[in-house]
């Protein structure tokens, strides 16, 4: 495995393949080596492939004050100034995606295929979509002739952004936190995922290159209990933007209040899917099959629960089965693979006591664990693998329907009317996305308003206006990030009002 990924990179980054590498925390435009550092495995090989600065409070306290000294200069050059920067970084991002996309699959266990196509460019792609759209807003300003006054608003940077990202796709979610943050004038301290640093280690090494002022983008490497609480309950840290799980998000919300800082919080879902009997099956299976399995289920957008109109359901149950045993669990490097590993061995086991707690209350697994065989390379058998599994005969009421599970698990259970698949889908405490599934235009638009999520797509999955909100409602998040409203987020709006 290794050694096919060295034959195809130069002598020097073979060298860094083939040991684990060891990461060094990146702050005021330097690397700084750090005293106590972490294991991250490869879940592919169930091997260590790098070691993880552990970093705590002194980290943190350097990484702020290099933030601090940076924002007065960088704030105030011109939105097209810092345009600049951002291009050249999504330009040096595209120029070594191989590199990216061979490091990005084996620190977190997707597909080489995934992270080429998904997550790389769409890292590229957001310093590219931030840059231009910090040109394009404008403020807005109100007149008032009966006393004479005319109003308007001003928004400026808010100071030193502290953004924590998940592992789950680690440098598309880490870039879409920088782009914004850093054209709309702020300095930042980035805190990746300790399980998947590797990628925001190699982006920091491009950051000279780019003309990345010294200062403006650090990142601090290590766990959420120590350098990521640093971070949240650092006093000169205004902001936070934050995406992972519901828990962890409690938790800083618990720790910023004191500092009533600014908070974006992208939590987890547990997303629904309905499909009316007069869907375009072919395609709803073939979409549902994606939207359940990508990423072996590690996308907090992936749908979880499938509702299906009771007419067609056995029909969809039988060929949602065929698909998703088509969906081939294998090597991540290998091209016919569309799932790999899941991230760790941890979370591995959490995914499969939902399995065995939907069988031990009756449910019936149709396909994937416990009953297909996966065949896995050898240099994959100690790997975190599971296949993607489609179980029915859950209640509503199961933790397996209620919580998150994020794996290669989807539920599939049938609805006899709109107004029933409607509630049910609502029927869990999380609001991120939902799916509907209809050629009748008008009960599209109907269910589509009526359901609980901040983001509804019908007759498709995972299509994305970035100018659009992005964010859940209910326990899947507070505020929204995109175009407008990360631009929003990231800024601090003043009203001055002038008498003339
Ligand atoms: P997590 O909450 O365990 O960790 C996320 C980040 O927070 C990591 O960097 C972690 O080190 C840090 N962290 C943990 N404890 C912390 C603390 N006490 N203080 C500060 N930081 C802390 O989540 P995860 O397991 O890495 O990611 C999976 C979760 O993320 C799932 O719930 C998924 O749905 C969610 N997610 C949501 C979105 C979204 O946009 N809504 C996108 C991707 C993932």
């Amino acid at each position: 495995h290794v050694r096919m990924h060295a034959e195809q990179a130069t002598m020097a980054q073979a060298a860094e393949l083939l040991t684990p590498l060891v990461l060094q925390n990146y702050i005021g435009g330097e690397f700084v080596p750090c005293s106590r550092h972490i294991d991250s495995y490869d879940p592919s090989a169930g091997e260590v492939y790098c070691h993880v600065p552990d970093s705590g409070q002194d980290e943190v306290e350097l990484a702020v004050n290099a933030a601090k000294e940076a924002f007065p200069l960088w704030a105030s050059r011109s939105p097209a100034d810092r345009a600049r920067v951002l291009y050249k970084l999504a330009d040096l991002i595209e120029a070594h995606l191989e590199e990216f996309a061979q490091a990005e699959s084996r620190d977190q266990g997707k597909t080489v295929k995934f992270a080429r196509t998904v997550d790389i460019p769409r890292a590229a792609y957001n310093f590219r979509f931030f840059a231009s759209s910090i040109l394009h807003h404008t403020t807005e300003c109100s007149q008032m002739a009966h006393v004479g006054c005319v109003s308007y608003t001003v928004r400026c940077p808010v100071g030193v952004a502290g953004l924590i990202s998940p592992w789950n796709l680690p440098l598309y979610l880490l870039t879409w936190k920088i782009a914004p943050a850093i054209a709309a004038g702020n300095t930042v301290v980035a805190k990746p995922s300790e399980m998947t640093s590797v990628t925001a280690w190699m982006m920091c090494k491009l950051l000279k290159e780019a003309d990345v002022p010294p200062g403006v983008v650090n990142v601090v490497f290590g766990t959420g209990p120590r350098a990521g609480d640093a971070l949240v309950s650092h006093p000169e840290v205004p902001l936070i933007s934050f995406t992972g799980s519901t828990a962890t998000a409690r938790l800083i919300t618990e720790r910023s209040a004191p500092y009533c800082k600014k908070l974006s919080l992208e939590l987890g879902g547990k997303n629904p899917a309905i499909v009316f009997k007069d869907a375009d099956l072919e395609e709803c299976v073939a979409t549902t099959v994606r939207s359940s399995f990508s990423n072996q289920g590690e996308i907090c957008l992936c749908t979880s629960r499938v509702f299906v109109e009771r007419s067609l359901y056995p029909e969809f149950l039988r060929k949602f089965v065929a698909a998703a045993r088509l969906w081939k669990t294998g090597c991540p490097s290998d091209l016919s693979s569309s799932n790999g590993a899941l991230i760790s061995k941890e979370h591995l086991e959490k995914v499969r006591s939902y399995i065995k707690l939907a069988l031990s209350e009756g449910a019936v697994v149709h396909c994937g664990e416990g009953v297909d065989q996966l065949t896995l390379p050898q240099h994959n058998k100690n790997g975190y693998f599971m296949a993607a599994t489609v179980i029915t005969g859950a209640a509503d009421e199961s933790r397996c329907m209620q919580e998150e599970i994020f794996g290669p698990v989807a539920f599939v259970t049938p609805f006899d009317s709109e107004e029933e698949a409607v509630r049910r889908a609502n029927g869990v405490r999380y609001g991120l996305s939902a799916v509907v599934w209809s050629r009748d235009v008008g009960r599209v638009h109907r269910v589509a308003q009526q359901l609980q999520a901040g983001l509804v797509w019908t007759n498709c999955w995972l299509v994305r206006d970035l100018n659009l909100p992005f964010g859940g409602m209910k326990s899947s998040g507070v505020g929204r990030e995109g175009g407008r409203d990360s631009y929003h987020f990231f800024t601090e709006v003043k009203t001055i009002t002038v008498k003339h």
